[in-house]
């Protein structure tokens, strides 16, 4: 089954569902990497920091598709940023995947205090040009990091990858992305599961027959964002996939809306460095 893309603004494009390695145990992620790609998967979310890049490219290289088809993400982790470290991070990455390029290379936190992710933004620009990866973006940027970096070089990101589910919704961030041409990428899209029982997510669930991680799942793809669920388990993987033969209504979209609540599960882009 072919599942839908977005297109980026460097003239790529992007499948709008993948899965995330974020805690995938080391020696658990190749064969989480080959159930997903079973499963029908063709866009992987890794870093750096997750410690399991060498088994992303063993699932990779063991499964049964071309490289060619899957769309590999990776970040550079806050303690390589600068111009150079940036540039030997990224050599590191692809050596530990095991890739000549990689698709997409993300800045995975700005560290407003660290003072770096201008000269990161401009060593990521010239690695593209170098070949090195094929587009570029960044994560947990605000819109006065992004406004920094495209104030400063001209070329905005491909994608910003945020916290974003049913009770931290990033509705500014968001229009902000649409305005600049920016996918929006959704991380802990279930939002630890908090919102699973909320009446609009209960309620869509019960209509359509779908189970609330699919609901929410959905959900984010209505918003029109590209999402990365994470499971080990093949099951999980193949449910978090099986989201798009069914549709919510308006009034579903609108009730899940109101679930918004400004609640972060995860640190706060501002104070992070
Ligand atoms: P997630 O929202 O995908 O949730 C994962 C949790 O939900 C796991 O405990 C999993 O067992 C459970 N789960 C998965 N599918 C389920 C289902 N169908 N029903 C019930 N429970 C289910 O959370 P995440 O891993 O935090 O985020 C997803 C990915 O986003 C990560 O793996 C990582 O790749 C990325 N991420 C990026 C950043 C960043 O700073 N850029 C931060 C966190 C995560």
């Amino acid at each position: 089954m072919t599942h839908p893309i977005l297109p980026l603004n460097d003239g790529r494009a992007i499948p709008q569902v993948g899965f995330g390695l974020w805690q995938v145990p080391a020696d658990e992620t190749a064969r989480v990497v080959r159930e997903g790609l079973a499963a029908g998967y063709r866009l992987i979310d890794g870093a750096a920091i997750y410690g399991n890049e060498v088994g992303l490219g063993e699932g990779l290289r063991s499964a049964d598709v071309s490289r060619d088809s899957v769309f590999v993400t990776t970040k550079v982790w806050n303690d390589r940023q600068g111009r150079d470290e940036t540039a030997r991070a990224v050599e590191d990455s692809l050596q530990r995947i095991g890739l000549d390029r990689v698709d997409l290379m993300l800045i995975h936190w700005p560290c407003p205090e660290q003072g770096l992710f201008l000269d990161t933004w401009k060593s990521l620009i010239a690695l593209r040009e170098a070949g090195k990866v094929r587009s570029i973006g960044v994560s947990n940027f605000r819109i006065s990091d992004l406004e920094r970096i495209i104030g400063e070089t001209g070329v905005v990101p491909a994608l910003n990858q945020i916290e974003l589910h049913p009770r931290l919704q990033q509705t500014e961030l968001r229009a902000f992305h649409a305005k600049h041409g920016i996918v929006t990428q959704s991380w802990t899209p279930l939002g630890q599961g908090r919102s699973f029982g909320a009446a609009p997510v209960q309620a869509a669930a019960a209509r359509t027959g779908r189970r609330p991680a699919q609901v929410i799942l959905r959900w984010h793809v209505q918003l029109g964002c590209s999402v990365i669920p994470r499971s080990t388990r093949a099951a999980g993987l193949v449910e978090n996939l099986d989201i798009f033969n069914f549709t919510l209504t308006e009034a579903e979209m609108a009730a899940i809306a109101t679930l918004e609540a400004g609640e972060r599960t995860g640190p706060d882009p501002a104070k992070f460095n």
